[in-house]
């Protein structure tokens, strides 16, 4: 007999398997998909040779995960790639603003703004013992509530009105609203702040890393680690009943809310099941994977030395293109997220070739080819872009929820992270269920989006504890 059953292989669903693992239970994960890793995936996407990454590229909350931090997976093959610049963000002029590791070299760059940005920026990388666990963490009371609350005043307000009021010139506001539009809600949203200043406090903390090979490397170890404790990991097992599975004493779903009803809705009470149908997916996902001949040939030299480049101009253009995208809109100058890891490893391409990828939002299940929006975008920071594309792969809303089904109308976050959403996900009861023994574990519970493992942990640590 199995302990535990995880149901999905994506990095939280991985991570609670290894936590469960580790407490010495017998642990079995079923994953739909032929691949594992579920949003932490490589693929050869446009031509032989030419790694991309299917989901997740860039990953400043998975080097600053404190669960990773704990596992030896380096031994498993794990290597995290610093760039020199973190983030890129390119102006009309042919100007730059950007991130590196240091805080001070960072602020240098900022003219006036640079004093304001030490300030704001540096309190959350000075505070970051003390803010990480509120903000990788379950709900809890906080140990640390002073400098919980100097954060918390400013994270709980808009990127928008913290840009405006904190800074005074366009390059430190559009480097905050560019990290604040992650979140993927408009940046006059409560909250959006808080996503602004972490991400761009990490640049400070653990950088925005690449894993060497691709994020596909990351799931790997996981998995290789997971195996070393005893677990097993079966692909092309989707399940579609949780009354099919074997008997185990704990199920933990690597799911949102949308997919747990699907398989599981029949064990909770009419109450859970409509809090969980009320649960809010957000804005989708229109990606863009290019195979290229050369490095895109930016006209501001530090976006050829940056990992992660915002392709959005100015903070009204970023804000005005959130909003079109939450609103129902397609914009028509969107803003662009996009990673350029061949420059930083080479492993991922033949010699002197490149690969790219890049993605904006769009409404919820759109069917709108942003390609062209999304090229035009790449073309104003680097004309003569497009002569250096081989070969092309595009991602639509429809595809990300096809291959996935937490990504409900392409919602890469599972879930939005609103100020309701954000605390208490996917309900009050965040991990557990009404049902004995059955658990989520997803991106749709605290701490939410992104690639660190910590709902898988967290969520095991209380299966454990009630089992
Ligand atoms: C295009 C894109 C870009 C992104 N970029 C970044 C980035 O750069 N950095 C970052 O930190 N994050 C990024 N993310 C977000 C990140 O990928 C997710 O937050 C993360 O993968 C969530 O992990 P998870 O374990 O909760 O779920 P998932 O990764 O969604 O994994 C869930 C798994 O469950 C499986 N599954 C679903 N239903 C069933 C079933 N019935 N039976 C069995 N298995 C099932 C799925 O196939 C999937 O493998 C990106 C996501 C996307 C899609």
């Amino acid at each position: 007999m199995i302990d535990a059953v995880v149901i999905g292989s994506g990095p939280n669903g991985l991570s609670a398997a290894i936590t469960l693992a580790q407490a010495g239970c017998k642990v079995a994960v079923f994953e739909a998909n032929a691949t594992i890793g579920g949003g932490v995936r490589s693929a050869e996407l446009t031509l032989p040779g030419f790694t991309h990454d299917v989901c997740s590229a860039v990953h400043p909350l998975g080097v600053a995960s404190p669960f990773w931090n704990t596992l030896p997976l380096a031994d498993y093959g794990l290597e995290w790639i610093v760039p020199p610049v973190m983030v890129a963000h390119p102006f009309d002029d042919g100007t730059a603003a950007a991130t590196v590791l240091s805080l001070e070299a960072t602020a240098a760059t900022l003219g006036r703004d640079g004093r304001a940005y030490t300030r704001i920026v540096g309190d959350v990388v000075r505070d970051w013992p003390q803010i990480s666990p509120a903000v990788l963490g379950p709900p809890a009371m906080p140990e640390h509530p002073l400098s919980l609350a100097k954060f918390g005043l400013r994270a709980l307000r808009s990127a928008r009105h913290l840009s405006m009021s904190a800074f005074r010139n366009e390059p430190a506001r559009a480097l905050l609203a560019g990290s604040a539009a992650h979140g993927m809600m408009p940046l006059n949203h409560a909250l959006t702040a808080g996503i602004g200043l972490t991400l761009t406090a990490l640049s400070h903390i653990g950088g925005w890393p690449i894993p060497r090979g691709g994020a596909q490397s990351i799931t790997n170890a996981l998995v290789k680690y997971l195996a070393s404790l005893g677990g097993e990991v079966f692909t092309g097992a989707p399940v579609n009943d949780i009354d099919k599975l074997l008997p185990s004493r704990m199920i933990l779903c690597d799911l949102s809310p949308r997919p747990l009803l699907r398989i599981a809705g029949h064990k909770f009470s009419r109450g859970y099941r409509r809090a969980l149908a009320r649960y809010r997916y957000g804005m989708g996902v229109f990606k863009v994977d290019w195979a290229l001949d050369a490095p895109i040939p930016w006209t501001a030299e530090t976006c050829r030395r940056a990992g992660t480049v915002h392709l959005g101009g100015t903070m009204k253009e970023i804000a005005a293109s959130e909003r079109d995208a939450w609103e129902g809109r397609i914009a028509e100058r969107p803003f662009v997220l996009l990673s350029q890891p061949t420059l930083f490893d080479p492993s991922r391409a033949p010699a002197d070739k490149h690969v790219a990828w890049a993605y904006c939002h769009v409404p919820s299940g759109s069917d709108v080819s942003m390609l062209e929006r999304i090229e035009a975008q790449v073309e104003r920071f680097a004309p003569g872009f497009r002569n250096r594309v081989l070969a092309r792969s595009i991602t639509t809303p429809r595809d990300l929820e096809a291959n996935n089904a937490n990504f409900v109308g392409g919602d890469i976050g599972a879930g939005v992270a609103s100020l309701r959403q954000f605390f208490t996900r996917p309900t009050w009861r965040t991990y557990s269920t009404p049902a004995k023994g059955l658990y989520l574990c997803s991106a749709s519970t605290p701490p939410g989006v992104g690639v660190h493992g910590m709902c898988g942990y967290w969520a095991a640590k209380l299966a454990l504890s009630r089992a």
